[in-house]
């Protein structure tokens, strides 16, 4: 029988940043904890595979686990027959997508590995880069830490549009303007400034909010959710100098980051059962009891007081009886949309790419333009992760990884999936003339949920659901479609913060 004990004092259903944030959190308080999650590995949606384990295990095996985490492969080249028969994957390391750590692990990640001895204070090592950003053919450098690139001061200069107050509007907000500004619109924004009159200025802005929230439409990403994650992380860490860098990669793959956390948890008693899927959450009378557990044909019940969901909030109801929550919060919960997106690797046998982009994340936000099949223009980031992280290729080989945001409903749509990753061939093709003689081997997989919830302005920061669940006592979300702030990954880690704080009664940084 699986499990050690039958009553903890509380259970973690799932090992994704969130759940993992909490988990490991309750048991440094000296919570008996249990964290059940249904992969063979903790990370969830930010797991990383090796190319080796998916030669061995097969293409079947590697899809159930992309399935497993919201994604789906929808394209290979060559055939992925034919890639298992050349064994082009050999050698290679894949996070589930692209996984760029914003400010290269000194956000959420950093408050969280603080307390608990993991990430860095573990030997995880973060690369920073810089960003820049395609406009037509030319390729500007993001602002970054105070400077501008020349030909940005100039046209601001010129035009004397106020394009630095995006970066630091923030500086004098408070909460209160945060919450306010949830509802605006970068665009809307932008128009009210007049720097939507200047496309080069208006697209720089665009492209950085598209990178933080993986929406492509400005008329939809919330600036409110921007600035909050500006005003009370990025600016800070800049100017104390705990952050250098926007956005980097964890060495070794994300999945060092995550099992650093998880050598915290068990180092301070938690028990962690993989492998394991929570079947049903109990709760009688208003209040949690303990979760159904599953493995193969095996089922058990465990008790505890408190049981903490990482399961994005959508789905809750599929474990969890709607009847014991208030109707109206259901119907919102359950209509919360995520942001979809191509997660596309590039396995190169050599770098098409000017030397000067090899470091850096590249942008566009005009990577497919919508036409009459798609909801927005797509955008686009990609870097060459191996020249970060040496160990995601083998010798010799390059890897490039990318991202390109879709719907929900998009991403769903294996025709339309199938046609946008061409598109990007022929994008990159363009862009680099040459790009696909590189190409030993490309995987293109899909996911639905990259973003939990979307950051739009329906929906995002307070307006989330709470990490508290109204109506049922002992019952908390983690993960990032529940309140927390920032990119996707430091976003679930803040939930889990704040997760955690609401249970242990001790503050983490972040409420
Ligand atoms: C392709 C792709 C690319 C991405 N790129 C980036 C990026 O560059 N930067 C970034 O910051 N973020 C990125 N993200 C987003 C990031 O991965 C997520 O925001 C983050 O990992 C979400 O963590 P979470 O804890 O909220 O949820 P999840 O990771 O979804 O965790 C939920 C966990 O619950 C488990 N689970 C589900 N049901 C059960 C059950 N019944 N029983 C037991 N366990 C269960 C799942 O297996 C999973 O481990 C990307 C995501 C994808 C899919």
């Amino acid at each position: 029988m699986f499990g050690k004990h039958g009553s903890y004092d509380a259970i973690v259903a799932g090992a994704g940043v969130g759940g993992l944030t909490v988990a490991s959190l309750l048991a440094h308080e000296g919570l008996n904890t249990l964290l059940v999650e249904q992969a063979d590995r903790v990370g969830g949606r930010a797991m990383t595979l090796k190319g080796d384990e998916i030669l061995k295990n097969g293409e079947q095996w590697y899809r159930a686990a992309l399935g497993r985490q919201y994604t789906w492969l929808a394209k290979s080249l060559p055939d992925f027959r034919e890639i298992e028969r050349l064994e082009l994957l050999r050698g290679y390391q894949l996070d589930i997508g692209y996984h760029g750590v914003a400010l290269n692990g000194r956000g959420y990640f950093y408050d969280l590995d603080r307390i608990i001895g993991s990430g860095e204070q573990a030997g995880v090592e973060f690369v920073g880069n810089l960003n820049s950003t395609y406009i037509d053919n030319e390729c500007y450098s993001d602002f970054h830490a105070g400077k501008m690139d020349p030909r940005i001061k100039a046209i601001v200069k010129e035009t004397g549009l106020p394009f630095l107050d995006f970066y630091l509007a923030p500086l004098s907000m408070t909460s209160t303007d945060y919450d306010s500004y949830e509802r605006v619109s970068v665009a809307a924004w932008l128009r009210e400034k007049g720097i939507s009159q200047n496309r080069i200025l208006y697209e720089m802005i665009h492209s950085v909010s598209t990178l933080i929230t993986t929406i492509n439409d400005p008329e939809e990403i919330s600036i409110g959710d921007i600035w909050r994650y500006m005003g009370e992380i990025l600016n800070p860490r800049f100017s104390k100098g705990i952050a250098q860098w926007a956005s980097g990669f964890v060495k070794g793959g994300i999945q060092r980051w995550m099992d650093s956390v998880a050598d915290r948890f068990l180092a301070f008693g938690g028990e962690l059962l993989l492998e394991t899927r929570v079947r049903e959450i109990i709760i009688e009378s208003g209040k949690v009891k303990g979760v159904v557990l599953e493995k193969t044909h095996e089922e058990k019940r465990v008790h505890a007081p408190i049981v903490v969901s990482n399961i994005p909030t959508q789905d809750t109801f599929r474990f969890a009886g709607r009847e014991a929550f208030p109707g109206e919060w259901v119907t919102r919960t359950e209509r919360l949309r995520g942001f979809g997106s191509i997660a596309p690797y590039f396995g190169l046998r050599e770098i098409a790419l000017p030397k000067d982009q090899w470091n850096v994340g590249v942008k566009d936000t005009m990577v497919i333009p919508r036409g009459d099949r798609l909801a927005h223009d797509v955008y686009m980031c990609w870097n060459i992760q191996s020249q970060s992280d040496p160990f995601c290729s083998p010798d010799g080989k390059h890897l490039m990884t990318a991202y390109a945001p879709v719907t929900e409903d998009e991403a769903k749509n294996p025709q339309l999936m199938d046609w946008c990753c061409d598109r990007i061939m022929d994008y990159l093709e363009r862009r680099y003339p040459g790009f696909r003689e590189t190409v030993e081997w490309a995987l293109f997989p899909v996911s639905w949920r990259l973003e939990g919830v979307a950051k739009d302005i329906n929906q995002a920061g307070t307006l989330k659901s709470p990490v508290r669940a109204p109506d049922v006592e002992g019952l908390y979300f983690a993960g990032d479609t529940v309140r927390g702030y920032g990119v996707a990954m430091d976003c679930a880690c803040a939930a889990g913060l704040i997760c955690a704080s609401m249970i242990t009664g001790k503050f983490y940084g972040v409420s």
